[in-house]
């Protein structure tokens, strides 16, 4: 239909991912209205604590309305807690924050080699280490590109590139397909593996020019997402995932264990049983980087073993995460 519509803007196309990006909420008030807990003043932060509330809206549609404990709702809302100063949680928690904040290619772990492809993030989610590392847009630029691709042409052994962050999705698909091509002359490299948040927490993002990109790419592919509750997915995640697998990726999940979030056998168990209806495997789970600010999110080891021994009763093996700590100076992730 072409004539006029009286409502244009139900005529107009479904927004982008970038405009859903830049719609996200920013503001605790707005936040604690939109999860249907306008009236709980109580619940204000004093303050972002030097990390801004980013989170976008469709994640907050999937909080529970008017519960303050919300799993969802506790990861991207400022608290008080992050003003306390706790020993052992440090601004640099892994030693190597720096440079993973920093710029180009991180290599650690035989075969792997890691890129750091962009700083930015859709949501700010309050354990994370990029806390301390306000860093700027898309700091992996062309130029630093070349260098981490020639660190990697120069090293055969490496059989896997890694695009980590902040988060590499947050790269536009040309973008990305630049890196790539610069991939084709390095026939050693035969995995390219995604570390991201975005298909969980703005779906929108796998679109078609995201699909057909990775489609096309003559490698091995694996999707490394992260989500840590069930109630992160909904019918527009599974879109997602299901179109990450049809485009050929392996699609696994990494979670962080987070008191109060999901550090309860039930709430884990209930993630590896919705990751795999959504056609995703679990990873890892990880013990919380004791970065400054997220010591209210720790759970001892002695719990963490407890829970995942108890997941291993309940749940076929291949649900079961591997329980790791990143330390730094270890060969690999250092399993509990
Ligand atoms: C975590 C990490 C990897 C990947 O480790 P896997 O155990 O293969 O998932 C690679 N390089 C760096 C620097 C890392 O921090
Ligand atoms: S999406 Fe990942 S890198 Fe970004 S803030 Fe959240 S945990 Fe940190």
């Amino acid at each position: 239909m072409i004539t006029a519509s009286p409502h244009p803007r139900l005529s107009s196309p479904a927004p982008g991912w970038r405009e859903l990006w830049r719609d996200a909420i920013t503001d605790a008030a707005e936040l604690l209205e939109a999860a249907g807990l306008a009236g709980r003043t109580d619940l204000l932060p004093p303050d972002d604590a030097g990390f801004a509330l980013r989170v976008p809206r469709g994640f907050v549609a999937r909080m529970r309305q008017g519960d303050p404990s919300d799993p969802l709702l506790l990861q991207v809302l400022p608290q008080a807690a992050e003003h306390a100063r706790v020993e052992g949680f440090a601004a640099d928690a892994v030693g190597d924050m720096a440079a993973k904040a920093g710029r180009g290619v991180l290599h650690k772990y035989d075969g792997r080699a890691l890129l750091v492809a962009s700083g930015s993030c859709a949501v700010n989610c309050r354990y994370c280490f990029r806390r301390h590392f306000p860093y700027g847009e898309e700091i992996a630029a062309a130029a630093q590109w070349r260098e981490a691709l020639a660190h990697v042409e120069a090293d055969p052994s490496i059989r896997e590139l890694i695009l980590s962050g902040g988060d590499p999705l947050a790269l536009a698909t040309h973008k990305l397909d630049e890196l790539t091509r610069g991939l084709a002359g390095l026939p050693h490299v035969i995995r390219l593996r995604i570390h991201t948040r975005l298909p969980v927490v703005l779906p929108e993002r796998v679109d078609d020019a995201f699909v057909a990109w990775l489609a096309a790419l003559p490698l091995q592919k694996v999707v490394v997402l992260h989500a840590n509750h069930a109630n992160e997915f909904d019918a527009g995640v599974d879109a997602a995932c299901a179109r990450l697998r049809e485009a050929g990726a392996t699609v696994l999940n990494q979670s962080v264990l987070l008191r109060g979030v999901n550090d309860d056998a039930g709430a884990l168990a209930d993630l590896s049983e919705r990751l795999f209806a959504a056609g995703v495997l679990p990873y890892y789970l990880h013990q919380l980087d004791r970065v400054q600010g997220a010591a209210h999110f720790e759970v001892d080891d002695e719990r963490a073993r407890a829970l995942v021994e108890a997941l291993r009763t309940r749940l076929p093996g291949y649900l079961v995460p591997k329980l790791v700590r990143e330390v730094a100076g270890d060969g690999s992730k250092r399993p509990l």
